[in-house]
This record gives C-alpha cells, sequence and structure tokens, in this order.
C-alpha cells in the first residue's frame, strides 16, 4: 500500500507520525497521544508488531483518533488507490463497511 501512496501523502505521514511518537511500547498507551487504551474513542485502536524476520522487538497501540488525523492528511489520489486496493483484494465488501477501517493508514516507522 505504501508503494501506491504519493510523495505527498508518503512525506505528510512520515512528518505527522516523527512530530508525534512518543517514547512509549506495547499497548497500554497510543503510541501518537497521551490516551491511553481505555480511553480510546469506542473502544477502537490498532494494535501492532514490529518484527525483525521470526522475532517481534517492540508492540505499539494507536488510538482511533490518531488514526483518523492521518487519514485525514494523505492525498485524494492515495486515497482513492488505497480505496482500489481493497476492492480488488476484497471483492464484496462495501468500502464503508467498518469493522475494516474506511481509510487505512499505515504507520512508516
Ligand atoms: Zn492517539
Amino acid at each position: 500500500m505504501m508503494n501506491e501512496a504519493s510523495d505527498e501523502s508518503k512525506a505528510a505521514l512520515a512528518r505527522f507520525q516523527h512530530d508525534r511518537l512518543r517514547d512509549v511500547s506495547g499497548f497500554d498507551e497510543c503510541s501518537l497521544c497521551e490516551r491511553t487504551m481505555a480511553e480510546a474513542r469506542g473502544d477502537e485502536y490498532a494494535l501492532m508488531a514490529m518484527c525483525q524476520g521470526n522475532d517481534m522487538f517492540d508492540s505499539a497501540m494507536v488510538c482511533i483518533d490518531c488514526m483518523q488525523e492521518m487519514a485525514e492528511i494523505i492525498s485524494d489520489e492515495t486515497r482513492q488507490s488505497w480505496n482500489r486496493f481493497r476492492e480488488e483484494n476484497f471483492p464484496g465488501v462495501p468500502a464503508d463497511f467498518e469493522p475494516m477501517p474506511s481509510r487505512p493508514a499505515p504507520m512508516i516507522f
């Protein structure tokens, strides 16, 4: 998905994450703001594992509000490209089906 993102979107996401990334690890607190998992709106958050080969060396949580902030800074071109990726790889799932984030914005570590 990141290969299909515009340079503008990659730079915007990298800048956002660089500016906000906190020195926390694990799932207790959001990596990009001070919300705890319990404070994440609607109990919605993303859990991530950073791996090298078969080994996980860190884990992180990002709350729904931070995910939405990231989704809002990507370009229309990138959003359309990612929507097309979803439609082509997950046929039959409506674009606005909510358990799947409608506008995902991957983390860039
Ligand atoms: Zn957050």
